[in-house]
């Protein structure tokens, strides 16, 4: 069954649908445990293809795990994960590296290679396991490098940057392979804050370029302004979801309720 399932989406191509129409990321009963220690329980979810989705919540609620599910840096204990509609369950090979290329993924601490420039780094990818020829990624990688604002920097090595520039090379990074979804993982986390903004910058105008994008955060004001819908998890669970306009003036839950309180 499970080489079945494998067989069908390793030779299914992810496909570029327009907003709206389709459903980019669907939890069904999806389950994590880490050992005995269950960190995500029942999670149902669907995320609609061009959605900008925050996630929010507090220290150790699951939202790392929730996202590293997606592209599968973690695999379910329980339930089922489908990406544009297609099962990711056993995913191995080229048929994880298909899925890996059609999800971008942001880290908290950049994870650049300190040895390789902004321009290299960006680029890899497509050499490594894309084969692009040199050239062609290389003008690929400045493109990308350009729209984060960064076409300066490009023979830069990560420790001549500020982290804001670091975070942006990042984003350029996982733009390379043309991702229809790009996970972030409290991308302005690590920053001193007035680099915050540079970074926000650029992910409000990747947020209107139509991706799906998922972003866990606690820039509550960013997620306002640019989420379609705002989810919140407490204890591995989904407590909430809803437009941001309700969840930030009347959420329901009182675990909610009380994070709000804290943070706004
Ligand atoms: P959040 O991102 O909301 O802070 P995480 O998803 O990182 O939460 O973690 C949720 C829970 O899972 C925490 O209790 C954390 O300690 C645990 N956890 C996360 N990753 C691992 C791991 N690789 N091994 C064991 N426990 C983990
Ligand atoms: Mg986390």
């Amino acid at each position: 069954q499970q080489e079945n399932l494998s067989t069908a989406a390793a030779s299914a191509v992810y496909s570029r649908s327009s907003p709206g129409q389709s459903t980019a990321v669907e939890f069904r009963q999806v389950s994590k445990s880490f050992g005995h220690h269950q960190v995500i329980t029942t999670v149902d979810l669907s995320v609609a293809s061009g959605e900008v989705v925050a996630v929010c919540g507090p220290s150790g609620s699951g939202k790392s795990t929730l996202i590293r599910l997606i592209n599968q840096l973690e695999t379910a204990s329980d339930g089922e994960i489908l990406i544009d509609g297609k099962p990711t369950r056993g995913l191995k090979g080229a048929a994880l590296q298909r899925l890996r290329t059609h999800i971008g993924f942001v880290f908290q601490q950049f994870n650049l290679y300190a040895h390789l420039t902004a321009q290299d780094n960006v680029s890899l990818a497509l050499i490594k396991v894309h084969g692009w020829k040199k050239t062609e990624a290389r003008a690929k990688a400045l493109a990308l490098l350009t729209r984060v604002g960064l076409a300066d920097k490009a023979q830069h090595y990560p420790e001549q940057l500020s982290g804001g520039q670091q975070q942006r090379v990042a984003i350029a990074r996982a733009l390379a392979t043309d991702p229809n979804i790009i996970l972030f993982d409290e991308p302005t986390s690590a920053l001193d804050p007035e680099m915050i903004g540079e970074v926000l910058l650029v992910m409000r105008e990747l947020a209107r370029s139509g991706i799906t994008m998922i972003v866990v955060t606690h820039e509550m004001s960013f997620a306002r302004e640019i989420a379609d819908r705002v989810i919140f998890m407490d204890g591995g669970e989904i407590l909430e979801q809803a437009a941001p306009e309700d969840f930030f003036t009347r959420p329901t839950h009182p675990r909610a309720q009380r994070f709000l309180q804290k943070v706004l």
